[in-house]
């Protein structure tokens, strides 16, 4: 296994890490935890020594299962996680210092430890969010760091590079997790370089797109030419091999999936992103209908969030389903149809995109779904 420095905190992270989202569904349901703490702990066999967890996840279970599995190797020797923000207290967006302490207590009971090493400030969608929980929410964690319940805060993310340099810039943090892989890497590019020179760790999350990558493995071949991996193992190499990016999250539900993630980085070469990237550029030729989130389509004199949408529409292109765009606009990027069906048509944007996109006409397309309820 290759270890990596998370930041500037002297700790040396595994570049694969357990992502705990993944667990089997018929062993979460049936209350089968001890059989899926087996594959943490295989995985801490195969040298890996980051466990992403977070409430919620596998129906609730996930922290339950890491902390089976934290309980039987050496505490110091692996690096837990968890996460929290409004929408783990349920009480809307008024919730007291003390309701997150409570939040905090919970996830270290399930997770039958004293102390989390990275502690996040869950899922922030946009600048206005963020702020809204710093407000909130970091003299909280502050307290809980200064009584040793928390080692580092961090915070994770799905904004655009831009506004990722500016949470990073503040100077706040120790790390972030965000969503990166190569089919969005433009997205997010600048805001990984912002990180790694203030010295933060970058543990990346969805290396895999969010299964676009394994469901659509012809376009993306070309990340495993030359090399014996398949197309999900390389896309996972990809990430890794980032020397910006620290740990790259594999959801792992066997033990054929921790074996997996671990051949994707045997003799990892570690090369700077725009290096990394330069190998691949202009390969996937397949992908020219998308939206690469380059980002020169700034401007609109509507405010429209352009690279957002047309980054939903990507995901209608790979899947052929028009409802992925939906799901895209809903769950990750939180943003509204209703928005999109504010464009005036002025093309200014389609003159400045670098792939030439239809943006007018996809934005009206997707200006006549509905808006969630
Ligand atoms: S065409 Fe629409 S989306 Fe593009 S810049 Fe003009 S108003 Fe904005
Ligand atoms: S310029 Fe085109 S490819 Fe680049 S982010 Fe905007 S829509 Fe996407």
């Amino acid at each position: 296994m290759v270890y990596k420095e998370y930041g500037n905190t002297g700790i040396k992270v595994s570049a694969v890490g357990f992502g705990g989202m993944r667990f089997d569904e018929d062993d979460i349901r049936s209350g089968r935890l001890e059989k899926c703490a087996e594959i943490p702990l295989y995985a801490f066999e195969n040298g890996i020594n980051y466990w992403d967890t977070a409430p919620f996840y596998c129906e609730d279970k996930s922290e339950s299962v890491i902390g089976i599995a934290l309980s039987q190797v050496p505490r110091g020797k692996v690096y837990v996680t968890s996460k929290t923000n409004f929408g783990t207290i349920g009480k809307g967006s008024n919730p007291t210092k003390e309701d997150f302490r409570a939040r905090l207590e919970k996830s270290l009971k399930r997770l039958k430890t004293d102390y989390v090493d990275f502690y996040h400030m869950w899922c922030m969608m946009s600048l206005e969010s963020w702020k809204k929980h710093m407000e909130a929410l970091y003299g909280f964690f502050e307290e809980a760091q200064k009584d040793g319940l928390i080692k580092n805060i961090v915070f994770s993310s799905h904004m655009q590079g831009d506004e990722i340099t500016e949470v990073v810039n503040t100077g706040k943090f120790k790390g972030m997790l965000i969503g990166y892989n190569a089919l969005n890497y433009r997205f997010r590019q600048s805001g990984i370089k912002a990180a790694y020179e203030n010295g933060m760790g970058v543990v990346v999350m969805n290396p895999l797109g969010g299964g676009m990558i394994p469901q659509n493995q012809e376009s993306f071949a070309y990340l495993a030419e030359g090399t014996q991996l398949s197309v999900p193992q390389a896309a996972l190499r990809f990430v890794a091999s980032h020397r910006e990016i620290t740990v790259a999250l594999a959801g792992c539900t066997t033990k054929a999936h921790v074996d997996d993630a671990v051949k994707a980085v045997e003799n990892l070469e570690i090369l700077p992103v725009d290096d990394v990237i330069a190998k691949f550029e202009g390969k996937g030729i397949s992908l020219n209908d998308l939206c690469t989130g380059c980002g020169y389509c700034k401007g609109c004199p509507m405010d429209i969030p352009i690279p957002k949408f047309m980054d939903s529409y990507n995901q209608k292109i790979l899947t052929g389903k028009d409802d992925a765009i939906d799901e895209r606009m809903f769950m990750h990027w939180d943003i509204i149809p209703s928005v999109a069906a504010t464009c005036i048509e002025c093309a200014n944007c389609e003159a400045q995109c670098t792939q030439h996109l239809p943006i007018i006409e996809r934005l009206r397309e997707i200006g006549e779904h509905k808006d969630p309820a």
